[in-house]
């Protein structure tokens, strides 16, 4: 939930807080801090689509991401996306998650819509057990761009600007919010962030209408969601590697173990290749920091679930940087 604070700015023409990062932890954040009526700016790096967030599948699920708070973040960030429209990159899909062991459902699962157990006609061999249900399914350089353009509507620029440290952009605005993502661990420094890459293929979409998802958090996860015309194909999850060039063997791979669940999947033209490094972390980082030159909130560490989180975290940072502002 959004909290409502009453700001003033400290200085006219000069930003309240400068966030770092344009992913979608970054722009999130950014657009709960402008809906608080701050006076919000953005420095990135790389530009949305050129970010990890770019590369995600992406669905709403707590994945790859181990924290006491993922519950509460994770459903912010759902009752959030479900006002999100298809326009903005958002839909709501039905569609199977399957276990190679045989679990119970995960609780944040049963609450969703038309949530059921398979039959056993709907779960595929080598699986013990499966679920259905309805979740959010984000189709990311989409999701970004509207998030990109209701920044532009409250007047927050989204600036390509690197930094080595944070007292370049302590010394234009009081708070900063770092959601730099991997690179957090060469910039706060912290050797507790390291990547995990992760490949998709996007292929066109054979008319699969429904998304597949193994539960199992394993180095070749098997996952696919469609996403209107196009159909997602994943994936990878290979701890500390760290190049960004797509890898052909992976994604052969990739598209062999989806053709398996799916046949369609193997006959569909190849349109794109995406790669990212998730920022894999113990716990997600959300905290102020105070340093000599002013205050740091620190959002980044999401792992496997930064999009399913995203909403939620944004809230709270706006949260303590209203502590700070106030
Ligand atoms: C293949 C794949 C599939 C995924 N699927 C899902 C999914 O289905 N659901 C889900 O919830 N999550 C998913 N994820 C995870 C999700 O993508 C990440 O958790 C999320 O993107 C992290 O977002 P972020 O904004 O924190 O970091 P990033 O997207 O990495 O953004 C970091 C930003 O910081 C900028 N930056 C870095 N250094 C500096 C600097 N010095 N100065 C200024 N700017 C800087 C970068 O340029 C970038 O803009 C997936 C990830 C991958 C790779």
């Amino acid at each position: 939930m959004m909290t409502e604070i009453a700001y003033c700015r400290k200085v006219p023409g000069r930003p309240d807080v400068i966030v770092l990062g344009a992913g979608v932890s970054g722009l999130t954040s950014a657009l709960a801090l402008a809906t608080a009526d701050l006076g919000v700016e953005v420095w990135t790096q790389d530009l949305p689509l050129e970010s990890t967030s770019c590369a995600a599948a992406a669905m709403w699920a707590p994945y790859l991401v181990d924290d006491a708070r993922v519950v509460g973040w994770s459903r912010a960030t759902y009752r959030w996306l479900l006002g999100r429209t298809e326009e903005q990159g958002v839909r709501q899909v039905a569609g199977r998650e399957v276990s190679r062991s045989a679990l119970e459902a995960p609780l944040w699962m049963r609450g969703l819509p038309d949530y059921r157990g398979c039959h056993d006609a709907e779960v595929p061999s080598p699986y013990a057990v499966g679920w259905r249900y309805r979740a959010p399914m984000i189709d990311m350089p989409a999701h970004l761009r509207a998030l990109v353009d209701d920044l532009a509507k409250h007047g927050v620029p989204v600036r390509r600007r690197a930094v080595r440290s944070f007292t370049e952009p302590l010394s234009a605005a009081p708070v900063v919010v770092n959601c730099t993502g991997v690179a957090a661990r060469a910039l706060v420094p912290d050797d507790a962030v390291s990547p995990t890459r992760g490949q998709i293929v996007v292929v066109e979409n054979p008319g699969i209408e429904e998304f597949f998802t193994e539960h199992d958090e394993s180095e070749t996860p098997v996952y696919f969601m469609p996403h209107g015309d196009r159909l997602v194909l994943g994936g990878s999850a290979e701890p500390g590697r760290t190049d960004l060039v797509p890898d052909r063997r992976v994604a052969d791979a990739i598209r062999s173990r989806c053709a398996a669940i799916d046949p369609r999947v193997g006959r569909a033209r190849v349109l794109e290749h995406r790669v990212g490094l998730r920022p894999s972390r113990a716990s997600v980082r959300l905290e102020r920091e105070p340093l000599d030159a002013g205050h740091v909130v620190h959002n980044y560490g999401h792992g496997g679930a930064g999009i399913t989180l995203s909403w939620g975290c944004a809230s709270d940072v706006a949260s303590l940087a209203g502590e700070v502002l106030r």
